[in-house]
């Protein structure tokens, strides 16, 4: 239920503005405070009204009238100046409605006195008294029309309330003059009530559309507010001598300088000075419009690079040309340094951070075709020996510390020794390959010591994540113009010699010759032959005698491979094995093997074991299970005959699948013997990793037996723990009977080597065999 008086404007005028119910509080606050302003210019009119009043009636009218009339009067005035002026305005703006209605409170009675006043001093005065009384009425009555025009409930009642007493007074005197009075009153009053209608309206309407106005404006500054806040862009806005102005607390936090400091600050100062500024430059002093224009800023420190993106309007131009400009900035860093990165991607190796061999082809050409017959220039490839075991042993994450720490050393190396002669690349190339490109006068010779040194500082072990690791490298070079004057030639010959250097044992240096190519034709041709050996018949078993070492009788052979090239003779497998390897065609050659050496060792009368080789890549392979089961299957062997050599190699690549293959090789029945013992790393832990069934102990451990105490020792030791994990031991390439010897003192169970018989085609020790039994059968 509103209070008398709420709502009053809202339901009183809605016919002629209206005003939506949810601005009624914040309306009426400001009709209220319209009305406020004029109430203390209104008060002075009123008072002086009533002095001039009481003054024009003393003596005609009782004093105490009079004076109750002022006092009255003059308390209302009183009450009405309280309202105005000792509220708060805060009080005033919240209580407005409260406001409104005790000035409409007010209105009424100051109405009502007034009126009543006049109704009864009218009639009781004479005829010039009652003229200054009905003139007065009639000027509070247009005073009052004006002042509370913004309250036209207050107006209406208070002009009413007069105009009845003043037209009741008049009625009573009753003459020609005062009816004629009475209507000019009548129709002034309701001009005045149609001026305050009138004129509410027009206030109404100017508030609202001013509040309408301020509205939109609000929301526009909330939304630059907002943007200046969230949004990634800055405004700015420059002068005419492109200095900063009106710099915003959101630019100058970017900028890193106080706002203050911003202001009047020269715009072309933030950039660092480069092209890009340059134009911009020229583009401004043209009062060109920028359309995203990336700048860097110039308060970069190394490493924490910014680049701005920026786009301005000229704003508009004053007498001498110059403009002033808005627009905006943003931080566009981070799309910059993605773009940096990927074109830094493009060129560099992100292990090392070297060149690739992308940028490093392009360098090497672009010198080579800027140079004549008299600069000279050298080529080294790079390749670690090691790298292959290194990954295997210790995973791919040390492998990649491995070539970034081997990349830095070699780059620092280099620079260090001032090695590197005129304006020297390093580069990865890829995988553990590395190049590097030098110049100079003397490049041989400098070629020649930085290759010595390289292979010196890579032959000592150093440490990666925790393991030492023995890198080793192998280098190739080639010269220029000497070799080759196109980088294509000169690149294939280093590599040529890089092929040597690895060939001749690794660990060193080799300078490309004329004619070191025609090695590397060799063994391509050889590769290409290899291929159509299986299906050409052309491979052979040649088998060696395995011997008791206790009862001097063979006990089996070991199956070795040949090659019968048809041009080049018997090939061994030292120089086609790697190429079977690498080529894959080891598993084609292996399954040969595989089904050849188990249908000899069927025919054999003895049950002897057949000892066959097996390669890392053949455990591989899906075939080699199917293989054996078939071999086994379609001669009917003990398969307890058969026994399977793998290398140390075999534990380290990829040692879990490898394990459950040999795993699966026992289950069958084969025997499963650990080749070369000795040769590989950390061999006696391998021991454990498996149960062997046959230890062969390398040939390079056995040569020196009997001259070196170490060699023994080693020997001795394994053959010792070998024995207590149950393990047979073989001693490889016994050639003298002082080995033998040394070899049975430790207690060795068998051994193998030419002191008992080369390896020979297999139909050799058959037809031996024979003859023995011939021999046993005469005697
Ligand atoms: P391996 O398995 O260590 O074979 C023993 C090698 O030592 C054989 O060389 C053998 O002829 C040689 N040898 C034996 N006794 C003596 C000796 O008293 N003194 C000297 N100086 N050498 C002796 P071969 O036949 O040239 O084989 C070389 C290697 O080729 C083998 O070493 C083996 O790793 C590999 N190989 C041979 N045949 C096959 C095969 O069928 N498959 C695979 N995967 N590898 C094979
Ligand atoms: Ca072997
Ligand atoms: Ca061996």
């Amino acid at each position: 239920m509103p209070r008398w008086g709420e709502n009053m404007v809202s339901k009183r005028v809605r016919w002629k503005v209206s005003i939506p119910p949810h601005l009624n509080e914040w309306a009426t606050n400001r009709l209220v405070s319209a009305h406020i302003r004029t109430v203390n210019a209104s008060l002075g009119g009123l008072i002086l009204n009533i002095v001039i009043c009481a003054a024009v009636l003393w003596g005609h009218v009782s004093a105490n009238a009079i004076l109750a009339g002022c006092g009255i009067l003059g308390g209302l005035v009183a009450h009405r100046y309280y309202l105005a002026n000792a509220i708060s305005k805060r009080d005033q703006r919240e209580h407005s409605h409260w406001m409104a209605r005790a000035f409409l409170m007010n209105s009424i009675a100051m109405g009502l006195t007034t009126g009543l006043a006049l109704a009864l001093t009218i009639p009781a005065v004479s005829t010039g008294i009652a003229l200054v009384l009905v003139v007065s009425g009639v000027t509070q009555i247009a005073g009052f029309a004006y002042t509370t025009r913004t309250l036209p409930q207050a107006a209406l009642w208070h002009l009413g309330l007069i105009l009845t007493g003043l037209l009741a007074g008049l009625a009573q005197v009753g003459g020609p003059i005062d009816l004629a009075t009475g209507l000019l009153a009548i129709t002034s009053t309701a001009l005045q009530i149609i001026m305050v209608q009138v004129a509410y309206k027009s206030f109404v309407e100017r508030i609202l559309h001013e509040r309408e106005l301020h509205q939109s404006s609000e929301t526009v500054r909330m939304l630059l507010n907002d943007y200046e806040a969230h949004g990634s862009d800055w405004l700015v806005e420059l002068d005419a001598n492109l200095c900063l102005t009106n710099v915003n607390r959101r630019f100058a936090e970017a900028a890193k300088m106080e706002a203050t400091h911003l202001e009047g600050f020269p715009f072309l100062d933030l950039f660092a000075g480069n092209a890009a500024r340059d134009n911009l430059e020229s583009l401004l002093s043209e009062g060109q419009l920028i359309r995203r224009l990336t700048l860097a800023t110039s308060d970069a420190t190394p490493g924490e690079e910014r680049w701005w993106s920026v786009s301005l309007h000229p704003a508009a131009s004053n007498r001498n040309g110059t403009s002033r400009y808005r627009g905006v900035i943003s931080d566009v860093s981070a799309e910059k340094q993605a773009e940096e990165r990927v074109r830094h991607m493009a060129h560099y190796d992100s292990l090392t951070d070297l060149p690739n061999r992308l940028m490093f082809n392009a360098a090497v050409n672009r010198t080579l075709a800027a140079s004549d017959s008299t600069h000279r220039h050298a080529l080294l490839l790079i390749d670690f020996d090691h790298f292959k075991s290194i990954n295997d042993m210790y995973g791919h994450p040390v492998g990649d510390s491995f070539l970034a720490i081997v990349g830095n050393r070699l780059a620092q190396t280099i620079t260090k020794n001032k090695l590197g002669g005129e304006g020297h690349i390093v580069a990865r190339l890829g995988g553990d390959e590395f190049a590097i490109f030098m110049g100079g006068e003397d490049v041989l010779t400098q070629s020649i010591r930085l290759a010595e040194h390289l292979v010196d500082v890579f032959a000592e072990p150093f440490e990666v994540e925790g393991h030492e690791v023995h890198a080793g490298v192998s280098i190739g070079i080639a010269q220029s113009p000497e070799h080759a004057d196109s980088y294509q030639t000169l690149l294939s010959f280093a590599d040529i010699a890089l092929y040597v250097a690895k060939n001749e044992g690794r660990g060193r240096w080799e300078m490309f010759q004329p004619g070191l190519d025609e090695e590397l034709h060799q063994r391509h041709s050889l590769a290409r032959d290899l291929r159509s050996a299986v299906q050409n018949g052309e491979l052979r078993l040649y088998l060696q005698p395995l011997v008791d070492v206790e009862t001097s009788r063979n006990c089996g052979y070991e199956a070795l491979m040949r090659w019968e090239h048809p041009q080049r003779g018997m090939v061994m497998p030292n120089d086609f094995i790697p190429i079977a390897e690498e080529t894959g065609l080891i598993v084609p050659m292996g399954e040969w093997m595989i089904r050849t050496a188990v249908a000899e060792a069927a025919r054999w009368q003895e049950p002897q074991t057949i000892a066959i080789n097996l390669s890392p890549i053949q455990l591989r392979s899906a075939s080699l299970i199917p293989t054996i089961m078939q071999a086994l299957a379609s001669t009917g062997i003990d398969p307890g005959r058969v026994e399977v050599e793998i290398t140390e190699s075999v534990l380290m690549h990829n040692s879990e699948a490898n394990i459950e293959i040999l795993n699966r090789l026992h289950a069958l029945g084969l025997k499963i013997a650990l080749d070369d013992f000795g040769t590989g790393y950390a061999s006696l832990n391998y021991l454990l990793t498996f149960p062997f069934d046959k230890i062969k102990i390398d040939r390079s451990f056995v040569n020196d037996i009997e001259i070196r105490e170490e060699s023994r020792a080693i020997v001795g030791a394994v053959i010792s723990l070998a024995n207590k994990l149950g393990m047979c031991t073989l001693a490889e390439g016994v050639e003298h009977e002082m080995q033998l010897a040394r070899l049975r003192q430790e207690g060795c169970s068998m051994v193998q080597g030419w002191l008992f018989g080369k390896a020979m085609p297999a139909d050799h020790y058959a037809r031996a065999e024979r003859a023995e039994d011939r021999a046993a059968d005469a005697a």
